[in-house]
């Protein structure tokens, strides 16, 4: 299938690209290209114009201070995401999950900005940014403007970054002290492919027990579901198999999976409560039960 013709713009800040936006008809941002390319040879979108924004350095930076936290560029690729020290050591669930995205192949070209303004309700990095609590900063020639990232999404493939916006920027507080984690994508086969479900599972300890938690649930409603009941549930408690199983439960009451070729309702359902079970023992055992 060939590409339908298109302009290239590069710009080199975002400034200039933003001002392009702003005066483009049919003009969409390319970063990676995995998936807009894939879409533009399917005819699924169509675009006069894409602005390539792989000629501005800034948006390719890693900052981490122990005050500030991380800020973490749109274009840092998958494959950067999984292997940085300094997520790997800070942030570890983001780079398991990122470790976990497509072949060796897309993970090089693919961004992270890409993977979260794609909105796809089993985009690899989105559970844990939501866990994280990560703010993104959005960027257009009105102005700058941040959102936590749990509230941008508004359904399969639908964001609040709007066409003439710029998503520039994603930044984590610091992770509390012996906090442990767990990402668990649930396939049919090993490798390449989208989840059928994923639980982001993040716990705070302290002297034994769950000081605080958080869950995502992806790929089983419109958009990620942060668990909020099962938080609370696990908060004050030592984390038991008997409660991380109700844990579990409340996060298979609320999801709302739908039925198609991969997998039934209640299937998907099932396999919530399974693994958030799962995840949340194995987010717990990694932090040192004296803690
Ligand atoms: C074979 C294959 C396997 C895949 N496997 C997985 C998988 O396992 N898990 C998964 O989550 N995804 C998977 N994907 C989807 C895709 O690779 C990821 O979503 C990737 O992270 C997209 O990033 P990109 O830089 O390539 O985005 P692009 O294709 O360049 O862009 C995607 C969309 O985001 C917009 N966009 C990109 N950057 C910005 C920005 N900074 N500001 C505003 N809008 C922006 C673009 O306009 C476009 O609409 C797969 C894709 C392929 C082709």
């Amino acid at each position: 299938v060939i590409l339908p013709r298109f302009e290239l713009k590069q710009p080199t800040t975002v400034r200039e690209a933003c001002e392009i936006l702003k005066n483009s008809e049919n003009v969409k941002i390319i970063a990676g290209g995995t998936d807009l390319l894939v879409n533009l040879k399917k005819k699924v979108i169509n675009a006069d114009v894409l602005v390539s924004l792989a000629k501005i350095e800034k948006l390719k930076k890693v900052t981490f201070t122990q005050r500030n936290g991380i800020s973490i560029g749109p274009l840092v690729t998958i494959d950067e995401v999984s292997s940085s020290p300094v997520i790997t050591k800070n942030y570890p669930v983001l780079s398991i999950a990122a470790g976990k995205l497509g072949s060796p192949q897309i993970r090089n070209r693919a961004t992270i900005g890409g993977n979260i303004c794609t909105a796809r309700p089993a985009g690899d990095t989105i559970g844990p940014l939501i866990a994280c609590e990560a703010v993104v900063e959005i960027s257009s020639a009105k102005g700058d403007r941040k959102a936590p990232i749990e509230t941008i999404f508004k359904g399969p493939g639908q964001t609040t970054v709007a066409k003439d916006e710029i998503l520039t920027g994603i930044s984590m507080k610091k992770l509390a002290e012996n906090t442990g984690c767990s990402y668990i994508k649930y396939m049919i086969r090993n490798a390449m492919e989208i989840a059928l479900v994923s639980v982001t599972a993040l716990v705070a300890i302290e002297n034994g027990t769950c000081r605080s938690a958080r869950i995502v649930l992806g790929a089983v409603g419109p958009t990620f579901i942060r668990c909020k009941a099962t938080e609370e549930f696990l908060t004050g408690k030592k984390i038991t198999a008997a409660i991380a199983e109700k844990a579990g439960q409340y996060a298979g009451e609320i999801c709302t999976p739908i039925t198609d070729t991969r997998a039934s309702a209640d299937y998907r359902r099932r396999l919530v409560e399974i693994l958030a079970k799962r995840a949340i023992s194995e987010a717990y055992s990694s932090v040192s039960i004296t803690k």
